[in-house]
C-alpha cells in the first residue's frame, strides 16, 4: 500500500489534499493537533473510507516518530501551521512552536526515517508571504526572502530549516510556496469565507484599510493537484511557487461575492461593506513567476477566479453546518491591531 503522511489534515487546505490523494489510491494517514482552526466537518467525506486513518498528535511532539515507523509512509506532505497573521500579531509564540519547532521535529524523524525508507520524500508546503511585499512584477524560486509578519517569518525559518537539511543532510525534501487558497473548507478568520459569513449572517463586511491589497489567487483543489504533481514528478532539494497568475484587490473580491450573492438570496440590510483599521505592517501585493512548475512539470491552473469564487460560495451556502461547528468567536472577534 501507497501509504503518505498528511499534517493538518483537518484544516482547509490538508482536507483537500486528502480528498484527492485518496481518489488517486493512496491510503492517507492525517495527523492533526485538532486546534481551533480544524473541522471535522472537512473531513465527513471520506471519514469512513478504509484508506483513511486520523491520528491526533502535534508534530512538535517526539512521539510523531513512531507514527514514521509504524506506518513508513512513501510521502510526507506537512501542512500543520499556524496560519493567521492576525492571530501571529496577537500570539506569536504559538507561530514559533507549530511552524519552526514542530518542523524542527519532522526534520530530526525524517533523515532519520528516510535511511530505512529511501524512496520517501517530504513536502514542506510554505507561502508566498516569505518573499515580502512585491510592489511590481513577480517572485520567481531564487527571489530573496523578506518576510513582513510573524507568520511570514516563521514559515520562512522552517523554508530555510528544510532547505539546510537537504544540504547538511541530503534529505529527499521539496518546499513549495504558493499564493493565497480560496474553496471549501476555509475557516471563516479568512477574507473570502468571512465575507461570505457575513453576507449569509446579515452583517457588515469588513474591509482593511481602503481595500487596495492584492493577493494571487489560487482555487485549493488546483493548489492541491500542484502538490501531488511535485510529489511524483518533482526534483528533490527544488523550491516550486504554486501560483494562478491572477491578482485581485481585496475590495474587488467583496464586490464580486456581493454580485454572486445577490443572485443567490436576498441580501439583509446590514450587508454593506465597512473599512475598518488596517492591519499594522500590512503587505500591499504578492504576485508568484510560477513558469518553472508550468514549464518543468507541465501544470497548470484549471479553475478560473469568478468561477471558483461561485463554486466556494455555493460550498458555504450550501454547508451551513460548516460553521456551526467552529467557536462563534473565532469567526466575528477582530484579532491583529496589536492593542
Ligand atoms: P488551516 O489553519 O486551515 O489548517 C491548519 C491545520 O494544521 C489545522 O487543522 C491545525 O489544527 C493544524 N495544526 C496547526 N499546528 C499544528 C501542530 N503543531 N501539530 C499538528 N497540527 C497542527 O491552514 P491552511 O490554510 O489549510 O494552510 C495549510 C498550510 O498551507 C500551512 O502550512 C500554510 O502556511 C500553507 N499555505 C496556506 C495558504 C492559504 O492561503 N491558506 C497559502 C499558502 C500556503
Amino acid at each position: 500500500m501507497r501509504n503518505i503522511i498528511v499534517t493538518g489534515g483537518l484544516g482547509f487546505i490538508g482536507s483537500n489534499l486528502i480528498e484527492l490523494l485518496l481518489k488517486k489510491n493512496y491510503r492517507v494517514i492525517n495527523i492533526d493537533k485538532n486546534s481551533y482552526s480544524s473541522n471535522f466537518y472537512n473531513i465527513k467525506e471520506f471519514r469512513n473510507n478504509k484508506n483513511y486513518l486520523f491520528i491526533k498528535c502535534d508534530i512538535a511532539d517526539k512521539k510523531l516518530s513512531k507514527i514514521f515507523y509504524k506506518y513508513k509512509p512513501i510521502g510526507v506532505f506537512n501542512l500543520a501551521a499556524e496560519t493567521h497573521v492576525d492571530r501571529s500579531i496577537d500570539s506569536p509564540e504559538s507561530f514559533i512552536k507549530s511552524n519552526i519547532l514542530g518542523v524542527f521535529n519532522i526534520l530530526e524523524i525524517f533523515k532519520k526515517f528516510y535511511k530505512s525508507q529511501p524512496k520517501a520524500k517530504l513536502i514542506h508546503i510554505s507561502t508566498d508571504e516569505v518573499y515580502g511585499d512585491i510592489l511590481k512584477g513577480r517572485t520567481k524560486e531564487s527571489y530573496p526572502y523578506n518576510p513582513s509578519s510573524p507568520y511570514a517569518a516563521s514559515k520562512a525559518a522552517s523554508d530555510h530549516l528544510v532547505s539546510s537539511y537537504v544540504r547538511t543532510y541530503d534529505i529527499p525534501a521539496i518546499i513549495t510556496n504558493c499564493s493565497n487558497n480560496f474553496g471549501p473548507k476555509q475557516h471563516p478568520e479568512k477574507l473570502i469565507p468571512k465575507i461570505i459569513y457575513n453576507i449569509i449572517s446579515n452583517k457588515k463586511l469588513p474591509i482593511y484599510g481602503k481595500g487596495l491589497n492584492s493577493r494571487e489567487w489560487i482555487y485549493v483543489k488546483d493548489h492541491c493537484e500542484a502538490l501531488i504533481l511535485i510529489f511524483e514528478k518533482g526534483k528533490n532539494g527544488n523550491f516550486y511557487n504554486i501560483g494562478s497568475n491572477k491578482n485581485v484587490i481585496n475590495i474587488d473580491i467583496c464586490k464580486k461575492l456581493l454580485q454572486i450573492a445577490k443572485t443567490k438570496i436576498k441580501l439583509g440590510k446590514n450587508v454593506k461593506i465597512k473599512f475598518v483599521k488596517d492591519r499594522p505592517g500590512h503587505d500591499v501585493r504578492y504576485a508568484l513567476n510560477s513558469n518553472k512548475l508550468i514549464t518543468e512539470l507541465k501544470w497548470k491552473p484549471r479553475t478560473k477566479f469568478e468561477l471558483g469564487l461561485k463554486q466556494t460560495f455555493d460550498w458555504y451556502l450550501n454547508n451551513l453546518k460548516y460553521f456551526s461547528k467552529l467557536n462563534k468567536e473565532d469567526i466575528v472577534n477582530r484579532l491583529g491591531l496589536d492593542k
